[in-house]
C-alpha cells in the first residue's frame, strides 16, 4: 500500500494517543491531579520563557518584545486557566419526578487532532491544549510548517511536567499531508482547526468521512466603524494597532475601516500621522523595532500583489516615508483610502500591515456595509454615544465586538466567528464545550 509522507508518523501518533486514553495513568486521574499537571506544565514554560521568546522570534520573525510580553506569558496564563477548570466540569441531576432520577456526565471526546497556524504558535496552541486537557483527552498536535520550533521545545517541557506518554503528541509536517492524514485518520473522534477558510472547509470534509466532532477558527476581515462623535485620537491608535500589529498577520484584524463623514479627511490625516510615527520596521530583536518580517517571502508578494491590485482599482495608497530594511520579507504599513467597498481590498481578508478605509453617511449604511461580507469573525465601533455602541454591536454579524477598542481578548472571553469564519468557541467556558461529551443517566427507582 502506498502510504504518503506524513501519514505514518500521524498513524502512530495517534495510536500513541488512544492507547494513552485508556492508561489510568491518564484515565483515572481526577480533574485537580491534571489540574496539577497543567499548572506545572504553565510554572516550566514561565522558567523557559527568555528562551520560548526568542525561538518564537526567529521562526515567526514577530518582535521579540512582543513574544517576552505577550506570546509566552499568555501560553501559560490560559493553561492556568483551563487547570482552573479541570476540577470543576461537573455535570449535573436533572429533577424528572419521585419514581426515576437524571444526571449527565462529563466525558472526554476523546482522541483530538488538533491543527494550528503559524501566527501566533506558542498561543493557538495554548487555546486547543488548554481546554483538551482539562476534559481529559489526549491530544496530535500538528504544527505549521514555517513555525514548528517553539512547540516542539515546549514538547520537551510537556514530558518534563510529567504527563503520562502519549497523551499529547507534537507531529510537525506539511498541511496537505500530516494535516491531511489527522483529518481523515479513523481513530480521531475530533478536529480542531485554526487556519484559512478555505482550508477549514477542506479539513472539515475530511472530517466528514467519520463523523468527527469539528470546531474550527478560520479568516477574517473585520470592520472598525469610527462615528463622527468618537474620541479621535483613540480611535486612530486602536485602529492602528488593530490591522498593523504582529505585521497585519492577525485573523481578526480589523482591515476595513468605515469612517464617518463629518471626521474622515482629520481621521486618514491622523491615521497617516500615527502609522509614519510608529513606522519602525527592522530586525524583530531591536528592542525598538515594531514591525518586524512577514513570514514569507511568497506572503511578503501575496500582500503587496492586494495593494496593487487596489491601486488598479482606483484606491490611494500611502506608505510612512523611508526605504524598507534591505533584508528580509518585508511589506510597509500600507492605508488604502477612499476605497470602494464592493473591491477586492475591502472584501477578501489580506493578512498584512493594510488598512483598507471607506466612508460612511449613517449608522444604517455602515452597519449593512459591514454584514456584507461572507466574514464574521470580529467587528469594532467608535462612538460615545452608548444607545449606539450597544446596537451596532447587537447588529453586526461577528463572533466579538469591541466597543472603543480593537483586538482586545481575554482568557475567560470566549473568541470565535460567524458565517465563514468559523464556528466553535475558544478560551472562556465556552472554549470548553467542544472537548466533552454530555452522558445522560437515567435510574428507574421503582420496582416497576
Ligand atoms: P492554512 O490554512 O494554510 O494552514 C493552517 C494549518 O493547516 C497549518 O498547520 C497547515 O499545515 C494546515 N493545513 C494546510 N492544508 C491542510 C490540509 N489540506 N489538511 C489539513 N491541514 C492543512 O492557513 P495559514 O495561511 O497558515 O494561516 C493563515 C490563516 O489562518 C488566515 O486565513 C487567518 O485568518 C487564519 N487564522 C485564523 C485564526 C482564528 O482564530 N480565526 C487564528 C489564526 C489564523
Amino acid at each position: 500500500m502506498d502510504t504518503a509522507p506524513g501519514e505514518l508518523d500521524v498513524g502512530r501518533a495517534v495510536q500513541a494517543a488512544r492507547e494513552a486514553l485508556k492508561q489510568p495513568s491518564w484515565r483515572s486521574l481526577s480533574g485537580t491531579e491534571r489540574g496539577h499537571l497543567m499548572n506545572r506544565l504553565a510554572d516550566l514554560v514561565d522558567e523557559h520563557g527568555e528562551t520560548l521568546a526568542a525561538i518564537e522570534t526567529l521562526d515567526n520573525g514577530k518582535p521579540l518584545s512582543i513574544s517576552r510580553s505577550y506570546d509566552v506569558p499568555h501560553f501559560s496564563e490560559v493553561l492556568r486557566y483551563y487547570a482552573g477548570w479541570a476540577d470543576k466540569n461537573q455535570g449535573s441531576v436533572i429533577d424528572i419526578g419521585p419514581k426515576k432520577m437524571a444526571y449527565t456526565v462529563k466525558h472526554p471526546v476523546g482522541v483530538c487532532g488538533q491543527i494550528i497556524p503559524w501566527n501566533y504558535p506558542l498561543d493557538t496552541a495554548a487555546w486547543k491544549l488548554g481546554p483538551a486537557l482539562s476534559c481529559g483527552n489526549t491530544i496530535v498536535l500538528k504544527l505549521a510548517e514555517q513555525t514548528p520550533l517553539s512547540m516542539l521545545y515546549v514538547a520537551q517541557l510537556i514530558r518534563e511536567a510529567g504527563f503520562p506518554p502519549g497523551v499529547v503528541n507534537i507531529i510537525s509536517g506539511r498541511g496537505g499531508e500530516a494535516g491531511a492524514a489527522l483529518a481523515r485518520h479513523q481513530e480521531v473522534d475530533k478536529i480542531s482547526f485554526t487556519g484559512s477558510t478555505v482550508t477549514g472547509k477542506e479539513v472539515m470534509r475530511m472530517a466528514a468521512g467519520t463523523l468527527k466532532a469539528v470546531t474550527l477558527e478560520t479568516g477574517g476581515k473585520s470592520p472598525l466603524i469610527v462615528f463622527d462623535d468618537a474620541n479621535l485620537e483613540q480611535a486612530v491608535r486602536w485602529a492602528h494597532e488593530g490591522v498593523m500589529a504582529n505585521q497585519g498577520q492577525m485573523c481578526t484584524a480589523t482591515s476595513r475601516l468605515l469612517v464617518q463623514d463629518g471626521i474622515y479627511d482629520s481621521f486618514v490625516e491622523r491615521f497617516k500621522a500615527f502609522t509614519e510615527e510608529t513606522s519602525i520596521l527592522g530586525d524583530p530583536f531591536d528592542g525598538r523595532t515594531y514591525q518586524g518580517p512577514q513570514i514569507s517571502k511568497a506572503h511578503a508578494e501575496r500582500i503587496m500583489s492586494y495593494i496593487s491590485s487596489a491601486r488598479n482599482d482606483g484606491a490611494e495608497v500611502f506608505h510612512p516615508r523611508g526605504d524598507l530594511p534591505s533584508r528580509g520579507f518585508f511589506v510597509p504599513p500600507t492605508i488604502l483610502t477612499n476605497v470602494k467597498t464592493n473591491t477586492t481590498a475591502f472584501q477578501e481578508e489580506i493578512f498584512g500591515p493594510v488598512a483598507a478605509i471607506a466612508r460612511f453617511k449613517g449608522e444604517e449604511e455602515a452597519v449593512e456595509v459591514s454584514n456584507a461580507s461572507r466574514y464574521g469573525l470580529a467587528g469594532a465601533v467608535f462612538t460615545k454615544d452608548l444607545g449606539r455602541a450597544h446596537r451596532v454591536a447587537r447588529n453586526l454579524e461577528a463572533g466579538m465586538v469591541w466597543v472603543n477598542s480593537s483586538n482586545d481578548s481575554d482568557t475567560r472571553v470566549p473568541f470565535g466567528g460567524v458565517k465563514e469564519s468559523g464556528y466553535g468557541r475558544e478560551l472562556g467556558e465556552d472554549g470548553l464545550k467542544g472537548y466533552y461529551s454530555v452522558k445522560a443517566v437515567l435510574v428507574n427507582l421503582t420496582d416497576e
